[in-house]
């Protein structure tokens, strides 16, 4: 077996594990990151851009929320069922953490909401302008990736600083000498194990998004029955499996919910153009929210799991999607192409014509019902009280914004499926506001540290869609934290051996 010795080992180079490996090689650690792909950035590579409060980009826009604004909100949202210390230390740092990544050369194209919205439904989104969206590498639009160019720019600053990425090089194990963590065991491509030694090791392993098994055992929800969720090859929980094999605490994880069209990334056009406050009803044709919510992705994912069969439908008619073709969405994605309905036709026939199930189109309600398996006698009825409710211009069951009151009576007839969906998982390894990693009563497993998605236990039940940006703003920050704190008696060491 091939040995290794240093200071710091992380392990994995996606976001957090980045974050953690330049942190702990500024404080002068010598760093070794092993990482399963052949690759660095993980699921972020797929994202566009982390939450910051209080960066230079945010002052130059005068957007003037504090981190401490952004604490108090965070809170009210969980309401208190998370770690305040850990949420603080987070906030307070992300500004500067968005400095961090700007002097290493990344580019922030905008600081945005999750969504566009007229000011009207601004109010019952409560969306802050804290997702610093990248700068694609090249140009052009920001969209789904922009988020690569920030990992180039961080594995540039990472080579740099000295860190060794050992790719292909999965970690299984932390190995536990007298309750202290004091290395891993990694395999290489060619199948040797590896035993590294280290003072400290920094799990960042992003979650088991990419695992049915444990989505099933510890959410409950079935892949690719009741989730279409992102499965980034790779995520399967080994860092969880491997910190609480190691004695760690267990946080029960939650998926980090929103909702799409079953293979949505091959089907993006429709997925988007659906996103709309139009008529959306569930099974039995019931409304069942108010759909000026829907651009708020976390409540409709949430809304949906409690719906019969955890589906939903969106529907509009012929005269909806003529407006929308000649004026544009009602509510703007900033993930989606922003010319959707130029699309539209041609995305629509193609997958009409390729018979993908999850849409119909018919010239009757009946008609449609019967295709997408809704209730016939259910959705008639919701229809005809629906449009009535329009005529009237007032919604008397949800209130929704008097706006989007608009009937579904022309067709033909346009309906999508929607199914709840996530970006993967979070939480599960119990860390401190230090990210140390804890037992079960709490005490600290000496040398342990986690980050990232296998440890972002502060979300509650629910992403908090009102301060976005934030699972990579969560894996940056305490990614940064873990190294600060796994290298800080390197450097009182090294202070001693001055003196
Ligand atoms: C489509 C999509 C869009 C998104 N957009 C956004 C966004 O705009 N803003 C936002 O805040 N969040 C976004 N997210 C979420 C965000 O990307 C993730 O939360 C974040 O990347 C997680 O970071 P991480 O470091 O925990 O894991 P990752 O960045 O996923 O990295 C995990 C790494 O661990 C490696 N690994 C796994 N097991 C092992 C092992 N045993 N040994 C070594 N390495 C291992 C993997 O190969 C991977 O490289 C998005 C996610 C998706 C899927």
């Amino acid at each position: 077996m091939k040995s290794i010795e240093t200071d710091v080992i992380v392990v994995a180079a996606g976001l957090s594990g980045l974050a953690s490996a330049i942190s702990a090689a500024e404080n002068g650690a010598s760093v070794v990151a092993f990482e399963k792909s052949n690759t660095t950035g993980g699921a972020a590579n797929m994202g566009m851009g982390p939450l910051g409060i209080g960066s230079r980009i945010q002052k130059e826009h005068m957007i003037s929320l504090t981190p401490g604004e952004a604490f108090r909100k965070h809170m009210y949202f969980t309401h208190y069922r998370v770690d305040a210390r850990m949420v603080r230390d987070y906030y307070f740092k992300s500004g500067d953490t968005i400095n961090w990544l700007m002097d290493m050369g990344v580019e922030f194209i905008t600081v945005s909401r999750a969504f566009s919205a007229p000011e009207a439904t601004r109010a019952y989104s409560d969306g802050e302008f804290t997702w610093h969206v990248v700068k694609p590498e090249g140009g052009g639009p920001p969209g789904p990736r922009s988020a690569s160019a920030m990992i180039k720019k961080m594995t540039e600053k990472a080579v740099e600083l000295g860190v060794e990425f050992k790719f292909e090089t999965p970690v299984n194990k932390v190995i536990m000498e007298n309750g202290k963590a004091v290395g891993v065991i990694a395999k290489d491509k060619d199948g040797n194990e590896i035993e590294a030694r280290a003072k400290a090791i920094i799990i960042a392993t992003g979650g088991f998004g990419d695992n049915p098994k444990m989505i099933n055992e510890l959410t409950g929800y079935e892949f690719g029955k009741t989730i279409y969720n992102f499965a980034i090859p790779g995520m399967k929980g080994d860092g969880l499996n491997m910190a609480w094999e190691a004695g760690a605490g267990k946080v029960t994880p939650v998926m980090e919910l929103m909702y799409q069209l079953p293979d949505n990334m091959n089907h993006f056009i429709l997925d988007g153009a659906f996103r709309q406050p139009c008529l959306w009803v569930n099974k039995i044709g019931q409304r069942f929210m108010p759909e000026d919510q829907i651009a708020n992705t976390t409540f409709t994912g949430n809304a949906i799991t409690t719906q019969p069969g955890m589906i939903a439908y969106s529907i509009f008619d012929s005269k909806l999607l003529r407006k929308y073709k000649k004026n544009g969405p009602d509510i703007i994605s900033h993930v989606h192409p922003h010319d959707l309905y130029e699309h539209f036709d041609e995305a629509w026939e193609r997958d009409i014509t390729n018979g993908y199930e999850p849409i119909a189109q018919a010239d009757t309600i009946e008609e449609l019902a019967e295709k997408m398996g809704i209730s016939v006698e259910g959705l008639v009825q919701q229809v005809e009280e629906y449009n009535e409710m329009c005529e009237a211009g007032f919604d008397e069951i949800f209130e929704k914004e008097r706006q989007y009151m608009q009937p579904i009576e022309k067709g033909p007839f346009y309906c999508c499926r929607q199914h709840v969906g996530a970006y993967g998982s979070v939480g599960g390894i119990l860390i401190n506001h230090k990210t140390q990693v804890m037992t079960e009563n709490y005490d600290v497993i000496e040398g342990l540290f986690a980050a990232g998605s296998d440890a972002c236990n502060i979300f509650g039940d629910s992403y908090p869609f009102i301060l976005s940006g934030n699972t990579m703003g969560f894996c940056l920050n305490s990614g940064r934290i873990a190294g600060e704190n796994a290298t800080a008696n390197l450097v009182e060491e090294d202070e001693e051996d001055f003196s």
